[in-house]
């Protein structure tokens, strides 16, 4: 713990990855921890963890990299956060984000724009940025990110990290800053595979305050590593290699079947042939989502107030207002129009019918495979700057991390190679609650 501050004092000037620091309650962390002696129970024992500044921390400021957060102090920790401890991990401070996990660049923060690990003039992607970039840089081995619509695994590639997404409901959302309540899922960015498996032993598991949980057991994650691949049967979407991809990460891609291929496992080309419907879907469905979920910051509640209000709607307008960015508005309001009377049918109800289409294109392959590969993202990591004054351009970014989510899968990208000196991502998706065999196929590869 001591010494990871020294890296983070000395890496961090140079990242802008944290927003807050936890320095001293880590260092009494880990001085108990110490005391207390190994204990089978504590499999993270004096591990230094980095949270994701939408995942609350008892005492420890949480702001979603908003202003409308600013000062925002937690009176209780999410339930991620109370199992790392419990498994001995030490919180060593909050990650900078797009503010509310809005956007794939990190450049949406309120407060800091993040570097890659790689090349400080490109984003580290999002909205996990903060957590992508100080495991990458060095200054921690493992941190937490969500992923509402790639937001884990797409910074993981343009960081050339292991970013797993576990499955909707696989791991508790309490404490987790809501964005949009049917596609948020908590995992973990690591060094190696092995670590996002140890992490979700951790993390996983029902939890009473969390009704989207499932009343499931959770396996040893670790349990299939190491394990031969020979016969398992990967499936490669054509969708997934055309336009808009660069063809370099399309090359990587074919690389990485090759690879497969020689460890035994068979790798066929499939269709999902919704995959071009899903981005515009996701921007409904999430901001639709949001708009609801965003109404509790009012001014009134907590955070950020406006100041000298004549009136209550006043104090609403005025500190909503002043305290959310550009990004947050437009998905206020795309949100709540797409639900409005008169709109509803013809924008979130159509939304929903193409969720499900998209869904059901996953079933069909799975039917018959046991995983799905492809690229994380279409691109490398693009220069700070280049996107985001385009928002379009920014969400087509996405373009192959979004139909997972609204699926509800698991998937995990792994770094696989680099194109013009910048790492690219390998997309690992499974069967619902089928982690195992990602986490097996991805170490087997890595
Ligand atoms: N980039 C996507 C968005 O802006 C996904 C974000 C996320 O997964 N949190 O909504």
């Amino acid at each position: 713990t001591h010494a990871t501050f020294e890296d983070i004092k000395r890496i961090d000037p140079e990242v802008d990855a944290f927003l807050t620091l936890n320095e001293e309650a880590a260092k009494a962390a880990a001085a108990a921890v110490d005391a207390a002696g190994i204990n089978a129970d504590q499999p993270l024992a004096g591990v230094p963890v980095g949270i994701k500044d939408n995942i609350v921390t008892k005492g420890l400021k949480t702001t979603a990299a908003s202003k409308i957060l600013n000062n925002f102090v937690p009176v209780y920790d999410a339930t991620v956060v109370e199992k790392l401890q419990a498994a001995g991990a030490i919180i060593a401070g909050k990650l900078n984000l797009d503010e509310f996990a809005m956007g794939s660049s990190t450049e949406n923060s309120a407060f800091k724009t993040t570097k890659n690990a790689w090349d400080h003039t490109r984003v580290p992607g999002g909205s996990s940025g903060g957590s992508a970039a100080a495991v990458a840089s060095g200054q921690l081995p493992m941190a937490l990110g969500t992923d509402t619509g790639g937001s884990i695994r797409q910074p993981a590639a343009f960081n050339g990290i292991v970013g797993l997404k576990p499955t909707y409901g696989r791991v508790s959302r309490w404490g987790v800053i809501a964005f949009a309540s049917s596609l948020d899922v908590v995992g973990s960015l690591t060094r190696t595979v092995r670590d996002a498996a140890l992490t979700l032993n951790v993390i996983a598991g029902h939890d009473d305050k969390d009704a989207t949980t499932a009343a499931l057991a959770v396996p040893d994650y670790t349990a299939k590593l190491g394990a031969s691949i020979k016969g398992m049967k990967i499936a490669l979407p054509e969708e997934y290699l055309g336009e808009g991809v660069d063809p370099k990460v399309a090359a990587q891609v074919q690389k990485a079947a090759d690879q497969f291929r020689a460890l035994g496992a068979t790798v066929d080309t499939v269709s999902l042939p919704h995959t071009k419907y899903a981005v515009p879907a996701y921007y409904i469905i999430a901001s639709s989502e949001a708009s609801s979920n965003l109404q509790r910051f009012d001014g009134i509640r907590y955070g950020f107030r406006a100041k000298d209000v004549k009136n209550l709607e006043d104090v609403y307008v005025r500190s909503r207002s002043e305290g959310f960015g550009p990004e947050v508005k437009r998905r206020i309001m795309l949100g709540t129009f797409s639900l409005s009377a008169g709109f509803y049918d013809a924008y979130f109800k159509k939304a929903a019918q193409v969720r499900t289409l998209i869904a059901r294109d996953f079933e069909q392959v799975f039917a018959n495979y046991d995983l799905i590969i492809g690229p994380t993202t279409p691109t490398p990591a693009f220069k700070i700057g280049a996107k985001v004054t385009d928002p379009l351009t920014m969400y087509m970014n996405d373009i192959l991390t979004i139909p997972v989510n609204l699926a509800g899968l698991p998937a995990l990208s792994v770094p696989a190679g680099l194109v013009d000196g910048l790492p690219v991502g390998l997309q690992l998706i499974g069967k619902q609650f089928d982690e195992q065999t990602l986490l097996q196929a991805a170490d087997a590869f890595e």
